[in-house]
């Protein structure tokens, strides 16, 4: 089976955490499966990276702005895969345009318009665990772009689709969907399923436990995601329709 798995900052924050990652991608591929690991930013890198852009320049270019920030997944990437060459398996990190992910030019909210996955195809082929770095990609002119606060959950998505993966598995800091913030209300309701549309809606009201346009993109390929806890790997919710 070929896996795409997308971990949040806040599940790749210390050495601890990345271990944790990267030995379930190895698990895996032990068991012969094909895994794409796609990484958000450690942590709160990216607000950190914002307030140092804001403070030498409060109205900066929205094109270096993106150069700038999309330096935090790349960062999270190359760790990763070093932390999984480390546990003794092959990986292979890429960045959003080496893996092929072309968007359109909208700096700071760009939309994902294709990918090329002959490199990661490639990857794969030579049984490597391939890591991508979210939020990013690469526009007509050649520039790198991001696609928006959260984003990182569209790349996963988008590779699932491009890639016709068996699996797409968002893990995150909360072991599912609920119909409130369970940060917020600890007696929220988690879904063991929910269906695009009533996820789109409670995002459209806050939630903003996968980015909005991920679940337009699973709806449109049809493709279930599956958000789960990164510390304890237990079965989540699914997103999607019931067949
Ligand atoms: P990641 O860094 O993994 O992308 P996010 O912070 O983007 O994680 O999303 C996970 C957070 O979403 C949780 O920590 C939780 O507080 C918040 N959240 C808000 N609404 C909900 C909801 N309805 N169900 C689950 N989590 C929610
Ligand atoms: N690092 C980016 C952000 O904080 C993208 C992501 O986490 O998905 O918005
Ligand atoms: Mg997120």
């Amino acid at each position: 089976m070929l896996f795409v798995q997308k971990y949040g900052g806040t599940s790749l924050a210390d050495g601890d955490r990345i271990r944790k990652a990267a030995r379930r991608a190895v698990g895996l591929a032990r068991q012969g499966h094909q895994v794409v690991v796609v990484v958000s930013a450690q942590g709160d890198t990216t607000d950190l990276l914002i307030e140092k852009a804001i403070q030498v320049n409060r109205r900066g270019s929205a094109r270096e702005m993106d150069a700038y920030l999309a330096a935090g997944e790349q960062m999270a990437a190359g760790l990763v895969a070093m932390a999984i060459g480390a546990m003794g398996h092959p990986a292979v990190s890429l960045t959003g345009w080496q893996a092929g992910i072309a968007t359109d030019g909208a700096h700071g909210n760009a939309r994902i318009t294709n990918i090329d996955t002959g490199r990661i195809r490639q990857e794969l082929a030579g049984g490597k665990i391939v890591v991508v770095a979210g939020f990013q990609g690469r526009d007509p002119e050649g520039d790198i772009t991001t696609l928006g606060r959260g984003g990182s959950d569209t790349t996963a998505v988008a590779l699932a689709g491009y890639l016709r993966a068996d699996k797409c598995q968002i893990f995150t800091d909360v072991d599912g969907v609920y119909d409130r913030d369970p940060r917020l209300y600890p007696d929220a309701i988690r879904f063991g399923r929910i269906p695009y549309d009533a996820m789109l809606e409670l995002i459209e009201n806050g939630a903003q436990v996968l980015h909005d346009r991920s679940v337009e993109l699973a709806r449109e390929y049809g493709i279930v995601v599956e958000v789960l806890s990164a510390f304890t790997g237990e079965p989540g919710t699914l997103v999607g329709d019931l067949e």
